[in-house]
């Protein structure tokens, strides 16, 4: 029988994942967690804005983007926040097994699908060029839906899955699957 290395040498981004993944994955999950949940929040803020206090939607920023319109206004601030989510996303899922690790994928697929969006929206807003001649860049789905309701959309439909994984994995659903090495899981008391 031969031995080997259960795992290869890590090279120091590898390494980083593995953490990730593992002695650091609880924390990882619950800071992305935060910020993910916060910036889907200034969302459900710039709708309140619009729908109960009837501002009209340019001055409609959300919480942060009263202070700092340029939060809103940059398409770029936009599409690297899509783009950080993703990377956040593929970095994080090789701790999830399971029913976890599906419902996590499906949550990356559909903010992969967003940060689509948001590069036709980036490109259309540095190149001048918009969609079907539009006044404003707008971005595919945008054709059927105005532009705040759909990422409010987008946000939700993005941090539901990734809710459901996180409480699976929280359960232990995915505690026998051989790439699920962290701490996560709760651990029976036994009392
Ligand atoms: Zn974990």
């Amino acid at each position: 029988m031969t031995t080997h290395l259960a795992h290869p040498p890590p090279t120091r981004s590898a390494g980083v994942i593995e953490i990730l993944n593992t002695s650091r994955h609880e924390i990882a999950l619950v800071l992305y967690g935060i910020v993910v949940l916060a910036h889907w929040l200034e969302h459900v803020a710039q709708a309140a804005q619009i729908y109960l206090f009837d501002w009209p939607v340019p001055e409609a920023g959300g919480a942060l983007g009263l202070a700092f319109p340029w939060l809103v206004e940059s398409e770029l601030l936009h599409y690297g926040f899509a783009l950080v989510m993703i990377v956040a996303f593929f970095v994080l899922r090789h701790g999830f097994g399971g029913r976890a690790r599906t419902w996590w994928g499906i949550a990356l697929g559909i903010q992969f699908w967003h940060h689509i969006e948001h590069l036709l929206l980036l490109l259309q807003a540095w190149s001048g060029v918009h969609l079907l001649s539009r006044p404003v860049p707008t971005s595919i789905i945008q054709l059927v839906m105005p532009r705040v309701e759909l990422h409010l959309l987008y946000n939700a439909i993005v941090f539901v899955p990734m809710v459901v994984a996180m409480v699976l994995h929280r359960r232990g659903e995915d505690a026998g699957e051989p790439q699920v090495r962290c701490s996560c899981a709760r651990v029976p008391s036994g009392g």
